[in-house]
């Protein structure tokens, strides 16, 4: 090795769309490398823009509030087109039209608490694969009060975007974490990177470790946006079929090349509990699932060992 091909590395964190964002670039030169980084950070800060339900200029925000149909960006359109793929396939686990039942529960807010049962049920009414349609950049709502949500999706894309923006400055090894939206670049120089893979009772504890190079890694779990009451725990993930917190697991953890679709998917499968999560991981080649289900017991797609250490 000579002296100036040493790696250096640059390690950076930001908050953006609602988590700490954190990217770690491994190059022979640092200057390229910290340029690099720079601009990932502003292309996450552009999607959040267009696609965050906080922002209310947002394009996801007045596609809410439009009556009809609203034109969106490309990358809008997108991330919606998969949503609402996805949405199909699990026969509305995942549902980008859940908005509304996801400001009645507001967890992000100072007193979140159970919502009346009627407010729910209002919040369900005409949601579902059905109630978005794509048509070329063009959305169409089926009724006026739709409001929409990527928040199961769109941090995936983020990333995704990251390490495309990392990838054309020239850089060959890296790592974007979106607090448990991850994707790498590369290895770690010549070697796997390894991904510790948050135990969702455990705090700080690893469930296990995952050796991976050039794929994505997303957790869901029901530990990091709840409240409790009654001794019950509410987290951010819907059961649509329900109104209420999804039940049937405590963290699921996807593997898959796009950190979008292991996003989306990884809702989904939270969703759908182990059974049916694991048919429809079986439906997407390459893509393996962990699921930690409610009792705590494992259940893991065939290919998941192999990347276990
Ligand atoms: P995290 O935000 O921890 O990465 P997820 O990717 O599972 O977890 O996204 C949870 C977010 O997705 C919620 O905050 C909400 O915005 C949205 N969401 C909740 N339930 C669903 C669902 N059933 N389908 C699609 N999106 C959902
Ligand atoms: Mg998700
Ligand atoms: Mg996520």
């Amino acid at each position: 090795l000579r002296g100036d091909a040493r790696e250096q590395q640059v390690r950076q964190s930001r908050i953006l769309m609602g988590t700490v964002v954190e990217i770690n670039v491994l190059d022979q030169d640092a200057r390229r490398a910290q340029a690099a980084v720079e601009a990932a950070f502003a292309e996450m800060a552009r999607i959040e823009e267009l696609m965050s339900v906080q922002r209310p200029d947002s394009e996801v925000a007045r596609l809410g509030r439009a009556e009809q149909s609203l034109a969106v960006s490309t990358e809008t359109a997108e991330v919606l087109a998969l949503g609402l793929e996805i949405a199909r396939r699990s026969a509305g686990a995942f549902d980008p039209s859940l908005g509304r039942l996801k400001a009645l529960w507001d967890l992000e807010g100072d007193a979140p608490r159970i919502p009346e049962q009627a407010a729910i049920a209002a919040a369900l009414e005409g949601i579902g694969p059905q109630a978005l349609r794509l048509e070329g950049l063009r959305v169409y709502k089926a009724h006026p009060e739709l409001v929409v949500d990527l928040g199961g999706i769109a941090k995936g894309y983020a990333v995704d975007r990251a390490v495309a923006v990392l990838e054309q400055a020239g850089i060959a090894s890296a790592s974007v974490n979106a607090g448990g939206d991850l994707r790498l670049l590369g290895g770690r120089g010549e070697r796997p990177w390894r991904i510790g893979i948050q135990h969702p009772r455990e705090a700080g504890e690893v469930l296990t470790i995952l050796e991976l190079s050039d794929r994505a890694v997303v957790t869901s779990g029901d530990y990091e946006r709840y409240f409790e009451q009654d001794g019950r725990r509410y987290h951010h993930i819907f059961d649509p079929r329900t109104g209420f917190p999804a039940d049937a697991v405590q963290s699921v953890t996807l593997v898959a090349d796009s950190a979008m679709l292991a996003d989306a998917l990884a809702t989904a499968v939270f969703v759908l509990g182990p059974r049916q999560g694991l048919d429809l991981v079986g439906e997407f080649p390459g893509v393996e699932v962990l699921i930690v289900d409610a009792a705590g017991a494992l259940h893991a797609s065939a290919g998941m060992a192999e990347l276990q250490r």
